[in-house]
């Protein structure tokens, strides 16, 4: 293999030169600390920066089998050292002339850890996958730059943020328990017959609606009601105390403003690990929670809503419902058959974001607007069904409608920030104001049915590509020629997941027979992943992917406008 000196005789070779002169440099290089990969060079200094990879041997970065014990600690030191790695790069950044000269730049994980591309470690070596800007003035290699930049930079930033003695052992110790906790956490959930944990102390609202890192002064620590306090052992933090919800229908009321939303945001994000000091770090739901909203104008393909609506005008059929331009209610209504199709075991669900029409229908509706002449059954008399036949449970955030006492096991009521249990005072009002309203839920919700995509239905060709994949930041994927919105996916939460969901639509398609059903491409999608990452889905080694859920990627593969399937 090549090694420095042979680097920096070729930079300084091509300096001046055009652009392409990069295009020499050879695929490794041995750089005495670790390995120097060169997996694709730019085609010009404003092109995407070029991708690169280093090699480090354990001998070298010194982390052991302790610092992997376990798939969460694996998953946490990569994070950790992700991060580490992009601090460092930041502070060697440099402008060295045009375009992107002399960016150095690896993925950016914001508070949750996730599984991702951009750091791989094993007993025996890192890797760590980030790009450079190989700098040029206009045109014109800057070969002293470049060597700057890779010979000198370069095995600093490796030293300072891939090296176990360059990082604060206590640092490492606090993120790599924290994660471990949390899936301790998560795990025992089932077992205790919960859906949700939130822990005393925990830290829900963010800084601002674009910023989610933690509220700093004014924040109101999370206090559980005496009467659904659970405690938790955990591996390293011990005994933990807080709300457990458990399975069935829950509702979070109380007056506006008052921490509704904040709180089902926080259950909606306990699927995943979030980094010591987030606040959230104790506050987990099972994994197969699914925030489901409102979303008119998404497009539906072949899904059974008739358990929520049926005899639509026109006669529309409903036990296979497509629509280019579906409304809110049966966006929703559409929304939970799928979440249930892909395995969810529990909805969240928010007034702010719900059709209202999908959520109730009062009394004195159903006296003016008699049941055969509205297609739609509210989730107010279906909630219960899906819980009893289905096993999927309910949190609903529900601040106007009273109707809901009569189906709720459990009523957390927010009151400045800070819940009570509510239940039994809602019980009771429930038997002394009668509702009045006739269950329109009929005596079952029924199964929910298979359905198998069609390969052709999903075409990534464009122009004169095979296969053309983009994605723009975390909600728009364009995949060939059609775009899939994914603004109302609200558990995604990096544009690294976005862009893995991208790879994986593609890579799904040979899994798609017409007699797959969708469930089990998502069962095989997850095996991939689980035996073999990230690089299960991608064909080239980058390092911008990250590990999304089986739900989220439905949610993409749902929203394709071309999808079509056969039941
Ligand atoms: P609701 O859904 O009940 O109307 P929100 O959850 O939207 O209320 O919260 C209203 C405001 O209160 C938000 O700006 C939020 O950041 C803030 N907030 C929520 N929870 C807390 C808390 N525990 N401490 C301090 N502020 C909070
Ligand atoms: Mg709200």
């Amino acid at each position: 293999m090549r090694d420095r000196r042979d680097l920096e005789e070729l930079l300084r070779r091509i300096d001046g030169r055009g652009y392409p002169a990069y295009k020499d440099l050879d695929r490794r290089y041995d750089l005495g600390d670790f390995e120097l990969r060169i997996d694709h060079v730019q085609g010009d200094p404003f092109a995407s920066p070029s991708r690169l990879r280093v090699i480090v041997d354990q001998a070298v970065a010194g982390f052991g089998p302790r610092d992997m014990a376990t798939r969460a600690r694996t998953r946490a030191l990569c994070d950790l050292l992700c991060r580490a790695f992009g601090r460092q790069a930041a502070r060697a950044w440099e402008r060295r002339g045009s375009g992107k000269s002399g960016v150095v730049d690896m993925a950016r994980p914001g508070q949750e850890v996730l599984e991702r591309s951009a750091v791989l470690v094993d007993e025996g070596q890192i890797e760590a996958r980030f790009v450079v800007g190989l700098p040029a003035r206009g045109r014109r290699v800057l070969g002293r730059q470049a060597a700057a930049m890779l010979c000198e930079d370069l095995p600093g930033i490796v030293a300072r943020s891939l090296c176990r003695d360059a990082l604060d052992e206590d640092e490492i110790v606090r993120h790599l328990d924290a994660v471990e906790d949390a899936v301790a956490l998560r795990g025992g959930l089932r077992e205790r017959g919960l859906v949700a944990f939130v822990a005393d102390g925990a830290v829900l609202p963010r800084r601002t609606g674009v910023d989610d890192r933690p509220m700093e002064e004014s924040a109101v620590p999370f206090r559980s009601p005496e009467s659904l306090r659970v405690a938790f052992e955990l591996p390293h933090a011990g005994r933990v105390e807080g709300m457990g919800i458990p399975e069935g229908v829950t509702l979070i009321v109380g007056g506006g403003y008052h921490g509704k939303s904040t709180l089902l945001r926080a259950l909606e994000r306990g699927v995943y690990d979030h980094l010591p000091g987030d606040g959230r770090e104790l506050v987990v739901t099972v994994p197969e929670a699914v925030k489901i909203r409102a979303e008119d104008g998404r497009s539906v393909a072949g899904v059974d809503i008739s358990p929520f609506i049926d005899r639509l005008p026109m006669g529309r059929d409903t036990r296979s419902f497509s629509s280019a331009d579906a409304s809110g209610s049966t966006s929703q209504a559409a929304g939970i058959v799928e979440a249930v199709e892909a395995g969810a075991r529990l909805l969240l669900l928010d007034e702010d974001t719900s059709a209202t029409n999908f959520l109730i229908r009062d009394h004195r509706m159903q006296e003016l607007i008699r049941k055969d002449a509205e297609p739609i059954t509210p989730l107010l008399d279906k909630v219960r069904q899906l819980h009893l036949e289905l096993g999927v449970s309910t949190i609903l955030v529900m601040g106007g409608s009273g109707d809901y006492f009569d189906v709720a096991d459990t009523v957390v009521a927010m009151e400045a920030y800070l819940p009570w249990d509510a239940t039994g005072q809602a019980r009771r009002i429930a038997e002394r104001f009668v509702a009045g309203r006739t269950s329109e839920g009929g005596d079952r919700f029924g199964s929910v049915a298979d359905r198998r995509p069609l390969r052709r239905s999903l075409d990534p060709r464009r122009g004169r590509r095979d296969v053309s994949l983009k994605v723009r930041g975390i909600d728009t994927i364009v995949f060939g020629k059609d775009e899939i919105d994914l603004a109302a996916v609200e558990q995604l939460v990096d544009a690294c997941q976005t862009r893995a969901i991208a790879e994986a639509l593609e890579s799904l398609r040979r899994h798609l027979d017409g007699e797959t059903t969708l469930a089990e491409v998502l069962d095989r999608v997850e095996a991939e992943l689980d035996a073999g990452g990230l690089d299960a889905v991608q064909s080239r080694p980058a390092g911008d992917l990250a590990r999304f859920r089986r739900f989220e990627l439905a949610a993409a593969l749902n929203r394709l406008r071309t999808l079509q399937v056969r039941c």
